[in-house]
Parts: structure tokens; C-alpha cells; sequence
């Protein structure tokens, strides 16, 4: 066959009226024919994508999301709880059909409150990991110090395009997590004698993200290169959950449940409020009153706390989530064929320096690292092809300046 003679099998359009004609076995298919089909393709796939979801929310209701939690965070279960539901909500309003009966579903956005190291992060994270979605940690006080507020509030989303992969679909569905909300707080109660500015500007700048907007994104961060080209992310359909530790609160609670946070003087109560858990009695006043902004708080609708760690939970946190601190050194141990155990004294003794020293959870890796980092030196090119760690061995190798150091890291 002649060359001039060539033509696209599917619309028949003649080689020289093509800017390209791509031969297969026997046939032609020429540029424009590819370009739509491969807007077939992307229409099916965003059906399917959809169809994804409805499948993923037909199984996974609440009850299934809790019980994924479970199997990576110990305790917590209010929290779990409120944010099965909150998930489970976002989603199926992600698949609200288009109607006219003039209900929309609001976005459930979260606030999680809770001292450091007590799972918030953890949290986020093993949501995003069920979900399969891409996920944003980003830390509000680094929005506090640039200054240029405005501006850059957006640098979360592109960690969160980031995080996709640059996929704009995919990180228009994501979730950001945003930790140390509390630092962004008003310094005072009272806005007119020691008003922070800045806290309240970037307050006043997540307002639009968390409601969900469309936002000019520079893909690589950052304001110095202006030329940049900018992708418009829509954040209707994120999912932010905040956390902070909101140093202090309690007194604010306490003052409201009408007691005194310390001493006896408030023994009438003391039957029905626990003094232990004074979070557990947290309501959005308590926010305000700490210097959310009430249209912060408007937009983050839910409202959980995380409960503080006690030594049985710092017990279980050791052994038993899924991916435990204890089943990792195992693993990592048994890829050189060493048997490593520990005993019970030995987790109980771990336990007892991490609440003595204040290391709270995430001291419970760094305890570990101290006392077995000798053995993963030295067992790898020795003959010993087992580890038993007890109370008597963490004892030694855990000296109190190594503590003393551990302390001064966390
Ligand atoms: P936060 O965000 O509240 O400061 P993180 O989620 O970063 O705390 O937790 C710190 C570390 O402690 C993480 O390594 C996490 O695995 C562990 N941890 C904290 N709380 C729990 C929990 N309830 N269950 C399992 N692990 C936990």
C-alpha cells in the first residue's frame, strides 16, 4: 500500500489530514481517535473511582472502621468512636447525588484534643491508611512564624498534592492533618489588651480552607519563584482534622464544671466528675474560651479528646497494635535467624521508666533503641543466635545518664 494511501481505522481520516498515525498489527489509529479515547478511558476510570467508594462505604460502616483502628491504637475509644462516624459521614457525603431537596451535608471536620504523644497523629494516619488516601501532616505553628499569613496557609496543600503524588483528584479527596492547632490560639481571653495578631490571621486564613474553597496552589511551595505555575485545588472535599494538646485547658473546664482543678475543696462533685480525665468534659466554650475563634470551631464541627496514658495502656502500646514496637524488633531480629523474647518484668520495667521520666509513648522507642541497641550491634556477627531481654539486662543497659539524655530529647 502506498504511504499516502494510509488512514485511521476508526475515523478514516487520511494520513496527510493527521498530525500523527500510530500503526498497530493491522490498523491505524491516528492522534485525534487516541486523544478521545483517552478521554473515554479517564470518564470510566473517575466511574469506577466512584463506584470505589460506594463499595468501600457499603463495607466499611463505623462499626468496621473502629475495628480497623483497633488493631493499630490501644484505648482511645471515644475518640475512635466519634471519628468512625465523622469518616463514615464525610464519605457518604462525598456521594451525595446531586438533589434539590436544599439538604446539603456540611463537612465533618475534626478537633482532637489530647496531651502529646497520646495517638492524634497516629490517629490520622491509620484513617488515611484505611482509606487509602493521601494525608498532609503539616504543623500550625510554622504558619504562626512566616509572617505572611495570606499565603501560607496554602503551603498545605501543596504537601498534600505532594503526598498524592501531584494526582489532583486524588489529594482533592485526602485528609490534613493539623497538629498544634492550639498555638495558633488567641494569647488572651480578652481580644482587646493582648490580641496575637498572628494567630488570629492564620485563624482567620484556615477559616476558608477548612469550608472548603478553591485555592491557587504553587506545586512546589513556597513564594519565591512568582512565575510558577499555580494548580487550583478545591478543598470542598478534604478532610481536616486539627489536634493540639491546649495546654492549660483544664483549668477552663474546671472553672466552667464550677470546681477547682486541684485540692479537696471540690469534694461535692468529686463523685460525678473525674478529676484524672477533666478532657472528657470538653464542649467548642471551652475552645473559645482557650482563643479558637468561633468560626474556627464552627468549621472543625467535631469535637473528641484523647484520654491520658496510663501505665496498662503504655503496656499494651508496646505489644499488641499490629505493627507494635516489640513485634518490629522480632522481625528485625529474626532477619538474622535470632530468637528474641523479652519478659514481663522487662516490658513492666520499660513501662515504669517511661512514666517516671515522662517519656510518655513515644519514649517507649527510644527506651527500647537504648537497651537493645548493643545486641543489634554485636549478635548479627556472633554465634548467639538468641535474645532474652529481662528486667535485669534492661536495667543494665539503661544507666541513668542514658535516661537523663532520653529525657532531655523529648
Ligand atoms: P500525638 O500526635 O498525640 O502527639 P502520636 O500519634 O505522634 O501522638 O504518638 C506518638 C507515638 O506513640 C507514636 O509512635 C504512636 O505509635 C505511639 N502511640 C501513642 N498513643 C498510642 C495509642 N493509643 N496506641 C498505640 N500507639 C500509640
Amino acid at each position: 500500500m502506498a504511504k499516502e494511501q494510509l488512514e485511521c481505522s476508526f475515523c478514516g481520516r487520511k494520513k496527510p489530514e493527521t498530525n500523527l498515525l500510530i500503526a498497530g498489527l493491522d490498523a491505524h489509529i491516528c492522534d485525534r481517535c487516541i486523544e478521545q479515547a483517552h478521554g473515554i478511558v479517564v470518564e470510566e476510570s473517575k466511574q469506577i473511582e466512584s463506584n470505589d467508594l460506594s463499595a468501600e462505604l457499603k463495607l466499611r460502616k463505623p462499626l468496621q472502621i473502629k475495628e480497623f483502628l483497633d488493631q493499630y491504637i490501644i484505648g482511645q475509644d471515644t475518640t475512635k468512636k466519634v471519628m468512625s462516624v465523622a469518616v463514615y459521614n464525610h464519605y457518604k457525603r462525598l456521594l451525595q447525588p446531586a438533589t434539590n431537596d436544599d439538604i446539603d451535608i456540611q463537612k465533618s471536620n475534626i478537633v482532637m484534643v489530647g496531651q502529646t504523644g497520646t495517638g492524634k497523629t497516629l490517629m490520622a494516619k491509620t484513617i488515611a491508611r484505611m482509606l487509602n488516601v493521601p494525608l498532609a501532616i503539616v504543623d500550625a505553628t510554622v504558619l504562626t512564624e512566616a509572617g505572611y499569613v495570606g499565603e501560607d496557609v496554602e503551603s498545605i496543600l501543596t504537601r498534600l498534592l505532594q503526598a498524592a503524588d501531584y494526582n489532583l483528584d486524588k489529594a482533592e479527596k485526602g485528609i490534613v492533618f493539623i497538629d498544634e492547632i492550639d498555638k495558633i490560639a488567641r494569647k488572651s481571653d480578652n481580644p482587646s489588651i493582648t490580641r496575637d495578631v498572628s494567630g488570629e490571621g492564620v485563624q482567620q486564613a484556615l477559616l476558608k480552607l477548612l469550608e472548603g474553597t478553591v485555592v491557587n496552589v504553587p506545586p512546589k511551595g513556597g513564594r519565591k519563584h512568582p512565575d510558577q505555575k499555580f494548580i487550583e485545588v478545591n478543598t470542598e472535599n478534604i478532610l481536616f482534622i486539627a489536634g493540639g494538646a491546649f495546654d492549660g485547658i483544664e483549668r477552663i473546664i474546671s472553672k466552667r464544671l464550677n470546681m477547682q482543678a486541684v485540692g479537696y475543696s471540690a469534694s461535692m462533685s468529686d463523685d460525678v466528675v473525674d478529676q484524672n480525665n477533666l478532657l472528657q468534659y470538653i464542649i467548642p466554650k471551652d475552645l473559645k474560651d482557650f482563643g479558637l475563634i468561633p468560626e474556627i470551631i464552627g468549621r472543625l464541627p467535631v469535637l473528641t479528646y484523647m484520654d491520658p496514658l496510663d501505665a496498662e495502656t503504655l503496656r499494651a502500646i508496646l505489644t499488641e497494635p499490629k505493627n507494635a514496637i516489640i513485634k518490629q524488633y522480632k522481625k528485625l531480629f529474626h532477619m538474622d535467624n535470632i530468637d528474641f523474647s523479652i519478659t514481663d518484668g522487662a516490658l513492666d520495667y520499660i513501662v515504669d521508666k517511661a512514666i517516671e521520666y515522662k517519656l510518655g509513648a513515644r519514649g517507649l522507642r527510644s527506651l527500647c533503641e537504648e537497651i537493645l541497641t548493643d545486641a543489634m550491634f554485636e549478635l548479627p556477627s556472633s554465634e548467639e543466635k538468641k535474645l532474652n531481654v529481662t528486667k535485669l539486662y534492661a536495667e543494665d543497659k539503661l544507666t541513668k545518664t542514658t535516661l537523663k539524655k532520653l529525657k532531655a530529647v523529648s
